[in-house]
């Protein structure tokens, strides 16, 4: 009797899970248009990924939580949080019948790389780094006070070509003088010179020389049919660059990177953010543009111009570099 009653339960409980399990099964999420973009809807794709999705505040911000991963995200905005860095979305966070949606080209292009680690082919090795000093010559670059923002991307870049040399990597600098070179020219000496990497050095400056915005953003190139994240628009064109075809690893070592700058130096969290910058549209392997910092703001400044400091980001892009290593690379051959 009690066993009969057992087995009508496991029958009603099979009856209700049954269909739910397969409900339940990744699918692909529906695609639906918010001003002619696609969006899916945050509940399809958290479910793809397995992860839990729970609003903070209701029809503001929400999150998603995973195994290992954490995303958090606010309604209207590009903002996002991915496990305590900064990601700006190309598109904001929509609310579609009152469900919250995510661009399917977030989806794809900006949130998957970094979650799912594109790996290189079994033996390949990241080896040869292309350290890209930002300006030169006549052109200084940001300027505050006598400070020129070409000295310091030098230095910096010297200083992490020693440090990269240090720990095993083979390192090229586009110029390891104070000289001119087109921008076009940066991505085809790293073409030239067989770079596995390309990593170009900056620091920023807002128009208030007495203002408080300091911090460090990452950039890497917009895919195609995307705005760009910043407001300078570079390569107005949404067609499609050389810099497109490594998406995934550039998403992949912009994240590690902005997630080793801002840890290690303790500074704001400015975001993974997106350009078509002409040295990351030329590029022809996985490239980023770093601004580590903003010599206008009084402290950050004066942080920037010391040596001392300089290692501090000099070790962080190390760092940086090597977590990306790691995770790309399969061995054997
Ligand atoms: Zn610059």
């Amino acid at each position: 009797m009690k066993l009969a009653c057992v087995c009508s339960r496991l029958a009603i409980l099979l009856v209700v899970f049954i269909p739910h399990s397969i409900e339940a099964a990744p699918r692909r999420p529906a695609v639906q248009r918010v001003a002619a973009t696609p969006y899916i809807r945050l509940t399809d794709w958290a479910r793809t990924r397995g992860f839990d999705l729970r609003w903070l505040k209701k029809d503001e911000t929400l999150q998603l939580s995973g195994q290992s991963n954490r995303l958090l995200f606010t309604v209207d905005s590009n903002d996002a949080d991915l496990n305590g860095v900064g990601v700006r979305l190309l598109f904001p966070i929509a609310i579609r019948d009152g469900m919250p949606c995510l661009s399917q080209l977030d989806a794809q292009m900006t949130l998957d790389p970094i979650l799912s680690t594109p790996r290189s082919r079994r033996g390949a090795a990241v080896t040869r780094i292309c350290i890209d000093p930002g300006h030169g010559g006549i052109d200084s670059g940001n300027r505050v006070g006598s400070h020129q923002e070409k000295t310091y991307t030098l230095l910096l870049a010297q200083e992490l070509a020693a440090q990269l040399t240090r720990v095993g990597y083979k390192v090229t600098l586009t110029r390891d003088t104070d000289r001119f070179i087109e921008l076009s020219e940066r991505a085809a000496i790293a073409k030239r010179r067989s770079a596995d990497l390309f990593v170009s050095l900056h620091f920023n400056s807002a128009p208030n020389s007495a203002n408080t915005v300091r911090g460090a953003e990452v950039y890497c190139m917009t895919p195609v049919g995307a705005p760009s994240t910043n407001a300078r628009g570079e390569g107005s064109s949404a067609g499609w660059y050389p810099g497109n075809r490594l998406n995934d690893k550039n998403v992949y070592l912009a994240y590690q990177l902005q997630r080793s700058v801002t840890k290690t130096l303790s500074t704001e969290d400015r975001g993974l953010h997106r350009a078509r910058f002409a040295v990351l549209r030329e590029a022809t392997m996985p490239a980023v543009l770093i601004e580590a910092g903003l010599m206008s703001n009084p402290s950050e400044g004066r942080k920037i111009f010391d040596a001392g400091y300089r290692k501090q980001i000099a070790k962080a892009i190390v760092d940086g570099i090597s977590a990306y290593r790691r995770g790309t690379e399969q061995r054997g051959s």
